[in-house]
């Protein structure tokens, strides 16, 4: 029998650990991935603390994934042994619910996630539905596109459904591992981008990430002084930080719309005062489906927008949580196999 090794938790809350597992023939209208490289994103953590409905232990996380097709079951289409494909937090979609049928993939009724509805990417390999397929430019690595998955799909995708233009002025709310993605794709979509963070420390890393303007959000008071830059078209909020996120919302200028991207149980404060005269309004959004990443890894390359990496074997799955979990990572771990093409 062959087998893989994988990180999984056994119970809420549990440390990683690395197990050999059975390898899987993937199903019908599914594919086997060999994973070259998985970011480890924050929203791990509601499956590793077993807060997501319906969420089965042990648990695998990680829903950035990026690797080579290994073997295809039967009826895929489109797809070959060896196609480079990345899979995000969306883990396919039915094709058939009301959503789909309207081309709206990302809300599938039936809400396939990677980590939850199969075992996800800190793993040498996944067996996925087909429809969760993104595939990956020759321009990126394996280290580049993982994170580009999650982070780099919520900051691209949302950002291109607002209203902002060109020139417009938007504001990222934190450089973490979302926001310094986010500073990037805002900077090469053509807004006057402000980084918004703590210390005057990232002052030189948002300039080196391209934005144009920095506020230090422990010196100034962040509404003001982007009121002061015109007002903001948008505030794309990606720090897990509602006091931060309530503190800037005084900064939308006309239309301005605040974007809640960081998964936050936290409730954040806005007043109908500081929405109605501006004809402001306040937003989610899920990220995307697979065509959606693969759009976002074609802009990145197009680009050349990549993520700052700290890159860890598989092994070291449980370390590389608790950096993120502990905010030390600069700004995304990366977790690579023996497959791993950088
Ligand atoms: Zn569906
Ligand atoms: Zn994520």
């Amino acid at each position: 029998m062959t087998t893989f090794r994988t990180a999984q938790v056994t119970s809420p809350g549990g440390e990683l650990a690395l197990v050999d597992q059975p390898l899987a023939d993937p199903g019908p209208g599914q594919v086997r991935v060999a994973v070259e490289a998985c970011g480890i994103c924050h929203s791990d953590s509601v499956f590793v603390d077993g807060q997501w409905p319906g969420v089965q232990f042990p648990v695998t996380p990680g829903h950035e994934i990026a690797g080579h097709i290994d073997a295809l079951g039967d009826g895929v289409q489109g797809w070959r042994e060896g196609d480079r494909v990345a899979i995000g937090w969306s883990g396919g979609y039915c094709g058939h619910c009301r959503s789909c049928r309207r081309g709206d993939f990302v809300h599938c009724e039936v809400g396939m996630v990677t980590g939850a509805t199969f075992p996800g990417g800190y793993a040498e390999y996944v067996v996925a539905p087909e429809s969760a397929l993104a595939r990956i430019p020759d321009e990126l690595s394996a280290v580049d596109a993982a994170p580009l998955a999650c982070a780099g799909l919520t900051m691209f995708n949302s950002l291109r459904h607002t209203g902002a233009g060109p020139g417009d002025l938007v504001a990222i709310l934190g450089i973490g591992g979302l926001g310094h993605l986010g500073v990037q794709f805002a900077v090469k979509m053509g807004f006057r981008t402000v980084a918004i963070a703590r210390g005057p420390e990232k002052g030189e890393l948002a300039r080196q990430l391209g934005a144009h303007h920095y506020i230090d959000s422990t010196a100034s008071d962040v509404a003001t002084e982007l009121q002061n830059l015109g007002g903001a078209r948008v505030i794309a909020a990606t720090a897990t930080n509602a006091e931060a996120i309530t503190g800037a919302v005084g900064g939308l200028g006309l239309h301005g719309e605040l974007l809640t991207l960081a998964v936050l149980d936290e409730p954040v404060q806005v007043s109908p005062m500081q929405l109605i005269n501006v004809s402001g309004t306040v937003h989610g959004h899920p990220g995307g489906a697979s065509n959606d990443l693969e759009d976002t890894l074609n802009f990145a390359a197009l680009q050349g927008i990549k993520p700052m990496a700290e890159v860890m074997p598989l092994e070291k799955a449980a370390d590389g949580y608790q950096r993120m979990l502990a905010n030390q990572a600069r700004f995304r771990v990366v977790l690579t196999t023996e497959e791993a093409s950088a």
